[in-house]
């Protein structure tokens, strides 16, 4: 007989009576089948728990069982190629074991208990360790070695290690006796609470880019790896689409790829999209890099809550063994609404739109989750957040967008209008920011080439400048416009259609170094700075559009493939050519 019993059930939400009472996070086993919960509030004799699983079935009287512990999971190699729900618990394998769907109680720990893995022991007998210590490594996949680390907590002499050669996750490696002489066993995998940060170096500036391959986002609003962005937008204007974008081609080594209240097909799409694309870097399959984790709007609202802290719990570990680690989350909106159900149900005072008042600190601890690091070890690693953000009819003014927007320093506000004229990303590049650009613009001018910054301040500025001719042009037509400002109109439009509209569909376009993109911002400014000396020569811009260099340029991110950079310098002589014909033209 369990001490503890059910004493009401209310959705997800469960009261507990009996016993000495638990404690606050602790883990429980709830009812017959003893579903998965944690408790989220005591109060006198009586424990409230919300239960990650469907609580169909669950009657006052039935069991249940505390585990003393908070709510962990178990880290180790395996997690990469692998796909996982809110709480860990390995989705092929349950599908395995119940079929289709997720069979209830079935407490799997989140790796392969039974798989071996070519371990090599880092330390020996004699060697002091203490936590950020490493003491063993593994080939996870064809691209990451697993790197295990002394955990927090556990320092020492080490008094025994196995032999090189094959271990499962779980059989001891090496053996760590502290000044007390208690001994601890450490092997290939650990276990780590989920709310708790993972303990690092120190934070470390934001500094690099995470380069992207998008345009917009990389010249107009880079992120810095260790960095958070957010991607606001109705739906159908492309969040998904831009967070498939950067979980396949941004230069993170590790992708924690969440997919938390949203559709679950589109969790499939993703599976069978990643496992058949390469790296473009090493050219080895995506997924051996990518971790799934799959909360979708079927699944029980309580483990979404969880969903967003097992993500980051996986991120941090990697980030922990130096690795750069990009965390992608669609939707941070459904994981509020989560919070918002559970809330209704704990009958807390409700704040704004009925989300709990402790939203914002929520949203606070997760992206203070971020950042650029020094690890324990003294190595550097980095825990980028991109977070998708669905407020319901597009409506930035809702409680999530406007909260999170004070805690990420980079904005990339789609816009519904532009989704609509197909413009893809829907990057608004008006309302959009990114805060870190200045931080990034050493790195740029030393990796990409010295007059990156500059160009970006002058597309920037001729964007901004069509927007305010713009209002005008609705007033009274562009006819009337001064011949210099139709030629901010001509180059804005090319800039839109040439180089901010990037097809995903598209083989060369879809993804695009760096280089590719200050080149193309070359052209587009030198045919600017040409037409406009045409025009202080009192040419018409029209002579200038007739020779149909526009259109050529605006073609180049289909026509120039990424590694034949080479043949910028026809489009060079064809802008050359193009002025000087108007030029002959007006002699
Ligand atoms: P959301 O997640 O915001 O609801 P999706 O990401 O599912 O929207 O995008 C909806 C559709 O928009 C996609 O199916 C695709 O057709 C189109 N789309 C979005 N971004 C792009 C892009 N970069 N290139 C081409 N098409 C895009
Ligand atoms: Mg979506």
């Amino acid at each position: 007989m369990s001490e503890y019993y059910i004493h009401g059930v209310n959705g997800p939400v469960v009261t507990v009576k009996g016993g000495r009472g638990l404690a606050m996070m602790d883990l429980v086993h709830v009812g017959d089948e003893q579903l998965v919960g944690e408790v989220v509030g005591v109060e006198g004799d009586t424990a409230t728990v919300q239960v990650y699983e469907d609580t169909t079935g669950l009657a006052p009287g039935q069991p249940v069982v505390s585990q003393e512990a908070p709510l962990s999971i178990l880290l180790g190699p395996g997690l990469l190629t692998n796909i996982f729900d809110g709480i860990a618990r390995p989705l092929k394998t349950i599908e395995e074991q119940s079929g289709a769907f997720i069979g209830r109680g079935l407490n799997l720990p989140a790796l392969d208990t039974e798989k071996t893995w070519d371990a090599t022991v880092a330390v020996k007998v004699g060697d002091e360790v203490k936590p950020g210590t490493l003491y063993a490594s593994c080939p996870e996949t064809s691209l990451i070695t697993h790197r295990c680390i002394v955990p927090a907590g556990v320092s020492g002499t080490v008094t025994w290690t196995a032999e090189n050669g094959a271990y499962n996750v779980t059989e001891p490696l090496i053996e760590v006796t502290g000044q007390r002489g208690r001994a601890v066993k450490l092997c290939l995998a650990q276990q780590w609470p989920i709310r708790t940060p993972r303990p690092m170096g120190q934070r470390l500036a934001i500094e690099r880019p995470l380069i992207t391959g998008q345009r917009i986002i990389d010249t107009l609003f880079p992120i810095g790896k260790g960095g958070c962005a957010a991607i606001p937008g109705p739906f159908g204007a492309g969040k998904t689409m831009t967070q498939h974008q950067l979980a396949k081609w941004s230069d993170a080594d590790i992708i924690v790829y969440l997919g938390c209240g949203e559709r679950g097909n589109e969790m499939t799409q993703a599976l069978e999209e990643f496992s058949e694309l390469l790296d473009p870097k090493s050219h080895q399959p995506l997924m051996n890099r990518t971790i799934l984790i799959a909360n979708t709007s079927n699944m029980p609202v309580a483990a979404r809550e969880a969903s967003v802290y097992t993500g980051m719990t996986m991120a941090e570990y990697y980030r922990d063994m130096g690795y750069h680690v990009a965390l992608m989350a669609d939707s941070t909106s459904r994981w509020a609404e989560a919070l918002r159900e559970i809330s209704g149900r704990l009958e807390e005072m409700p704040a704004e739109e009925g989300f709990p008042a402790y939203l914002a600190s929520r949203l606070a601890e997760f992206y203070e989750r971020a950042g650029y690091i020094q690890t324990l070890e003294g190595r550097e690693g980095s825990v980028t957040v991109i977070g998708a953000v669905s407020p319901q009819g597009g409506d930035f003014s809702e409680p999530v967008t406007q909260n999170t927007k004070r805690f990420v320093r980079c904005f990339w506000g789609l816009d519904r209008s532009l989704a609509y004229a197909r413009h893809f990303p829907s990057i608004n590049w008006l309302t959009s920011y990114s805060e870190y650009a200045a931080d990034l613009t050493p790195w740029y001018d030393e990796q990409v080439g010295q007059s990156f910054a500059a160009c970006r301040q002058r597309i920037s500025n001729i964007l901004q400048e069509e927007a305010q001719l713009m209002e005008i042009v609705k007033l009274i037509g562009a006819d009337i416009l001064p011949e210099d400002q139709k030629l901010v109109i001509e180059t804005a439009r090319l800039i839109r259609v040439g180089f901010l509209q990037q097809n995903a569909y598209n083989d060369i376009d879809t993804y695009v170094p760096l280089e590719k993109q200050l080149r193309m911002m070359e052209l587009i400014l030198a045919l600017y700075d040409g037409g406009r000396k045409l025009i202080e020569r009192s040419i018409p811009l029209n002579q200038l559009k007739d020779t149909g260099i526009f259109d050529r340029l605006a073609k180049i991110k289909y026509e120039v493939p990424n590694d034949r950079l080479s043949m910028f310098s026809e489009y060079e002589r064809a802008i050359q050519e193009a002025l000087a014909t108007v030029e002959q033209a007006n002699i």
